[in-house]
């Protein structure tokens, strides 16, 4: 298992038109690599300017309703989803939050380059996130809540009380509120330093709500 690997995956990906964005699951499920070691490369990825990271805002019915850099301003409000059947609204929490890279324009057109100074013609081994012959779990992305979930040994009853605290509105006790997110947030910054990036926003949306 070397992190590099993950950058030369993800290079057969940018040489592919067809592949804009993926999940950082998929690179899990292709290279059988734990999530760990995937997000912290991923993000490592982003700060070279490889990869830029943004994140899905979807409904409780799993619509893809936006799709933004940072969801802090999303947190916490009542929404009404157009592609469900009968609207109905309902509020963002983390479950509604997934992670997403996008493969930047100036990498790609880097290994286009890269490949044809080479004169690489073969046909790269990377279809099977575009094409329709591919495990379709692949393109089914993992919430942030899940993400927590699964890889910290923060306690669901914790992640569960400080999400029904993000999506409550009209709080009485806001400072109290707030406390417990916060305690959440400290937690996940000690000991799961990797998942930083994913949690930022969400750092900056309580920053907000104690002014
Ligand atoms: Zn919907």
């Amino acid at each position: 298992m070397n992190e590099f690997e993950i950058d030369s995956y993800i290079e057969k990906l940018a040489s592919n038109k067809n592949v804009k964005s993926f999940y950082p699951i998929a690179i899990c499920k292709m290279l059988k690599f734990p999530i760990k070691l995937v997000i912290n490369r991923l993000n490592k990825l982003v700060n070279m300017g490889y990869l830029k990271l943004k994140f899905e805002i979807r409904c409780d019915n799993f619509d893809i309703m936006d799709i933004v850099d940072s969801y802090e301003d999303y947190l916490g409000k009542n929404i009404e989803c157009e592609d469900c059947d009968s609207v109905t609204e309902f509020v963002i929490g983390l479950e509604n939050i997934f992670p997403i890279y996008y493969i930047n324009d100036n990498y790609r057109e880097y290994i286009k380059k890269k490949n044809v100074c080479l004169q690489v013609q073969e046909k790269l081994n990377c279809n099977q996130i575009s094409t329709g012959n591919y495990d379709s779990t692949l393109n089914t992305p993992t919430s942030l809540k899940d993400i927590i979930l699964e890889n910290t040994s923060v306690s669901s009853d914790s992640i569960e009380e400080a999400n029904n605290k993000i999506k409550k509105k009209g709080i009485v006790d806001k400072a109290k509120n707030v406390q417990v997110v916060l305690t959440l947030v400290n937690t996940i910054h000690q000991s799961w330093e990797w998942l930083e990036p994913y949690i930022q926003p969400l750092v900056h949306h309580i920053s907000d709500f104690i002014k």
